[in-house]
């Protein structure tokens, strides 16, 4: 049967490089996704499946009811893209100007769109119910994943997989962790906002900025002498803004920046700690701090058990050696929404590039990926919706 599968996916190829290659050429920024969410949408309506469309904004859900009754599982694919130039030469290079898909969500899309092809062509062996969800704007917070699952796109759905190509993992690779997998990750912007004047009498003004860089070299102990050790954190300002002049002392001076963590009482602590050396920095040096700190999407925690189902399977078509458990990392993934509602796991799948030239890594204006991890991914969905199908309901 897999086999069968397998076999199909390979001969759909050529139809899966055509179609991520035109999403590669019209890429669309998140939130604004119009026509990619069309083209998803008028795919696997053509495949005869039950689909929903502007799920939770953008989204689009397709809907596979096997011949057979059983669980529903849901694989998720997003279809957004950055805005980056693109600055590769190749035949498939981005056509809007600044907008590029440097992450590899063209792959994704593609991918998870002739997975369903298959699948939906084989519906009689089928037991239970896939969902295919297409998600919009995950680059951004908020992403798409809140939104539709508010909107229903999780109901009933006993597990859920994602998985994520990787252009810096060899080809035919897979990463796996059980438990956290991707990080909590916030933004903070701190206004300062002392006393303009003059620059040659500084004892007349409030200096925001002098009194930012201390704001900002205080932010340092966080990690370094506040965090347990053995638990992760980042605490980046990325960003540190005020005055334009040579002479003038300004009113006001701005730092935003980003929080990475893991465990909410390691995320709870930073939150505090920012705040309190923002407003008593400031309020010891007479001018007054704003904290404005947003929680964004949070930890990546993958079900034990799911995760073993997918390392499992993965090595069985892809041979043990390559597939490897990997450290947690502080990128951040809104596919850690779903796994809030039902079990399921989230894994790097390896799309290097086959010359080590044209290897950069995701968000990078030369970004891309071996075509060929879709084939890899497909099949990694493919099995792990026959297994979980496989699987009797009482031992779940
Ligand atoms: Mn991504």
């Amino acid at each position: 049967m897999k086999e069968t599968l397998f076999k199909r996916l390979d001969d759909l190829y050529p139809e899966m490089v055509e179609f991520r290659r035109d999403l590669h050429i019209h890429p669309e920024l998140s939130h604004h996704e119009v026509e990619t969410p069309g083209k998803v949408a008028d795919f696997l309506k053509g495949l005869g499946l039950e689909v929903r469309t502007k799920v939770g904004g953008r989204g689009v859900v397709g809907t596979l009811k096997g011949k057979k009754p059983g669980r529903t599982i849901a694989l998720r694919a997003d279809f957004d893209a950055l805005p980056i130039q693109d600055e590769k030469d190749v035949p498939y290079k981005s056509k809007v100007d600044g907008v590029m898909h440097a992450c590899g969500h063209d792959i994704h899309t593609s991918g998870l769109l002739h997975v369903a092809k298959v699948l939906s062509e084989n519906k009689e062996a089928l037991s239970g119910t896939v969902i295919f969800i297409h998600q919009f704007a995950e680059e951004v917070i908020p992403g798409g994943a809140k939104f539709m699952i508010e909107d229903g796109c999780m109901d009933g759905v006993d597990a859920v997989f994602g998985a994520h190509v990787s252009s810096v993992d060899p080809l035919g690779t897979v990463g796996y962790r059980e438990g956290p997998v991707m990080a909590n990750g916030d933004t903070f912007e701190i206004t300062i906002s002392g006393k303009g004047g003059h620059a040659a009498n500084p004892h007349l003004a409030v200096d925001p900025l002098t009194i930012g860089a201390q704001v900002m070299s205080s932010l340092q102990q966080i990690v370094s002498r506040q965090t347990d050790p053995l638990k992760s954190a980042v605490v980046t300002v990325a960003s540190f803004n005020g005055g334009n002049s040579y002479n003038v002392i300004p009113d006001s001076a701005e730092l935003k920046g980003t929080v990475r963590t893991f465990e909410p009482e390691v995320r709870d602590a930073v939150e505090n700690s920012i705040q309190s050396i923002a407003e008593k920095t400031c309020e010891a040096l007479g001018a007054t701090a704003d904290v404005k700190y947003t929680r964004g999407y949070p930890a990546v925690v993958n079900d034990p058990e799911e995760t073993k189902r997918y390392a499992r399977v993965a090595s069985e078509i892809f041979g043990e050696e390559n597939v490897k458990e990997i450290p947690p990392m502080m990128g951040m993934e809104d596919f850690a929404y779903y796994l809030k509602e039902a079990p399921g796991s989230f894994a790097w799948v390896g799309g290097a590039m086959p010359d080590e030239k044209d290897v950069y890594p995701h968000h990078h204006p030369k970004f891309d990926v071996h075509e060929e991890s879709m084939l890899y991914i497909g099949r990694l969905f493919i099995a792990t919706v026959l297994d979980y199908m496989d699987t009797p309901m009482h031992s779940n």
